[in-house]
């Protein structure tokens, strides 16, 4: 159990089932959290990298998170699945 999977949209742990993301079927998507992507499609499909980095913190602040680890899950999120599609999609 060791195996521990983050959301390839906003880092955050997907530590239960019930927090992956779903499949139009309904099966589970296990790259993305519940909150990113439901039904088979991004919840926020426009939704640009400098806009997810504002909602993380935001998030991560309320649930009173420290600077640090904040920082960290911020710095992490251009390499993710979700945003370096989105990087190369710019460059084309
Ligand atoms: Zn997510």
């Amino acid at each position: 159990m060791e195996n521990k999977n983050f959301c390839q949209s906003c880092s955050m742990p997907i530590d239960k089932p019930e927090l992956m993301g779903t499949e139009k079927d309904g099966s589970r998507n296990k790259e993305y959290c519940t909150y990113c992507y439901q039904n088979g499609s991004f919840v926020n499909p426009n939704m640009s990298l400098d806009e997810m980095k504002k909602l993380v913190k935001a998030q991560m602040e309320k649930m009173k998170i420290d600077t640090a680890t904040i920082n960290l899950a911020v710095s992490t999120l251009p390499h993710l699945i979700r945003w370096k599609t989105a990087v190369s999609d710019e460059s084309i």
